[in-house]
């Protein structure tokens, strides 16, 4: 379902005089740039009678909107066209294992309405289904739009998710939900397409779109109640075959083989690392935790065992990552989910291992930083997963054309 995206700036086509064509203007002006028709047909290449045709296709849908400010040239003012972003809506959702976090975005990912809450993932599909669809009702009345303004709907999950179907497969902590067709379900409901991936993976595209377009190979690790990462590759999401890419939290690190894992295996990275694991760890410690935001508040508050136990987690997430640093060679990982809230003294343990232990000319130019959208990573990258799909150039020509035909 999902599609591979890239802010899109392939060369313009010309296909001659037809709508057709239109999609590839709309990827020039989503940079947000206003621009005469001399600019577009001198950007494209275009006869001015083709640039006119493909321009009031996208202003007939609203997609591109004269702005208010005409260009003086010459003497003679000339109207100025921008994209519209606030033509269409998308609908995002981040749903985690115990908490989800739902937004209404416009098409450059301003979030215009947003709510976060108490849902676990394990009530099943369609309890959780059906009040986010109830919940997206709410919203789009607070932002003052209508089911009908709705051009996507985005949803991440915390489990393995089948890239072309947008089923989860065989999620370990998603009872109810193995292959339970989420984008039908949905679809049926908000009358609008549907895409679902990982929530790791649009956490990766949420960062790598709204801060970190300059870097082209990223991995984004998200460290919560399980262990995961995300992986930009020449500016697309790598999600390898059935799009189980990247998900490092069953590789087993040593010195851990009595430790067991939900998974069935031992020594598991997210057995050993992971906020649960440290919230499990530190209770027999006689400390108050129970999940990994626990943790992370037993470190703002100075307490030593849970430092101690967070850069560890730190040095065992850096060893796993050093192999995928020599393997991948990214120029940043970047590191979210809940317990990278607990600041320096993950990264610390994280750094430590992996500049240490990579060879030089894979860490010479490696930064290692926490993620700057943080919570909101999740619902930016469900929203730009969207827009890439209905935004594509082939998407909004066969909108027009099927506009046209008609
Ligand atoms: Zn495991």
């Amino acid at each position: 379902m999902a599609k591979d995206v890239v802010p899109t700036k392939s060369p313009p086509i010309d296909t001659g005089g037809s709508p057709t064509g239109a999609g590839v203007l709309l990827s020039i002006l989503r940079d947000g740039r206003p621009r005469t028709r001399a600019e577009l047909a001198q950007l494209t290449g275009w006869a001015r009678s083709t640039l006119s045709l493909r321009l009031d296709a996208l202003l007939d849908q609203r997609l591109v909107a004269p702005t208010d400010d005409a260009i003086q040239s010459g003497g003679r003012p000339a109207t100025t066209f921008a994209f519209n972003q606030s033509a269409r809506v998308v609908l995002a959702a981040d749903l985690g294992v115990t908490h989800a976090r739902l937004a209404v975005t416009d098409l450059a990912t301003t979030v215009l309405a947003e709510r976060s809450a108490e849902m676990p993932i394990d009530r099943g599909p369609e309890p959780v289904l059906t009040w986010l669809v109830e919940s997206f009702h709410e919203l789009l009345g607070e932002c003052g739009r209508g089911i009908a303004d709705v051009c996507g709907i985005g949803v991440g999950l915390p489990g393995p998710v089948e890239h072309d179907t947008g089923k989860p497969v065989n999620p370990p902590i998603m009872p109810g939900w193995d292959r339970f067709a989420v984008p039908e379900w949905l679809s049926a409901r908000l009358g609008a397409p549907v895409l679902v991936d990982n929530d790791v993976n649009i956490m990766a595209l949420g960062e790598y779109w709204a801060v970190r377009s300059q870097v082209k190979h990223m991995i984004f690790v998200k460290i919560g109640t399980g262990v995961g990462c995300g992986i930009m590759s020449e500016g697309r999401l790598h999600r390898g075959v059935q799009g189980a890419a990247g998900d490092i939290g069953h590789i087993r690190v040593p010195s851990y083989e009595d430790v067991v894992c939900r998974c069935g295996n031992t020594g598991c990275l997210e057995a050993v690392a992971s906020g649960g694991a440290l919230a499990a760890r530190l209770r027999a410690a006689g400390e108050h935790a129970s999940v990994g935001r626990d943790v992370v508040g037993l470190v703002r508050a100075g307490n030593v065992s849970a430092i101690q136990a967070v850069r560890q987690a730190g040095r065992e997430i850096g060893t796993v990552l050093a192999s995928v640093v020599s393997f991948f060679n990214p120029s940043l990982i970047v590191i979210g989910g809940d317990l990278a809230e607990a600041g320096e003294h993950l990264l610390a343990g994280v750094r430590e291992v992996v500049y240490s232990r990579s060879l030089p000319l894979a860490t010479q130019h490696l930064g290692i930083l926490p993620s700057e959208l943080g919570d909101r990573a999740g619902i930016t990258g469900a929203a730009v997963m969207v827009l890439e799909h209905v935004l594509a150039p082939e998407a909004v020509d066969q909108a027009v054309m099927a506009i046209s035909d008609e």
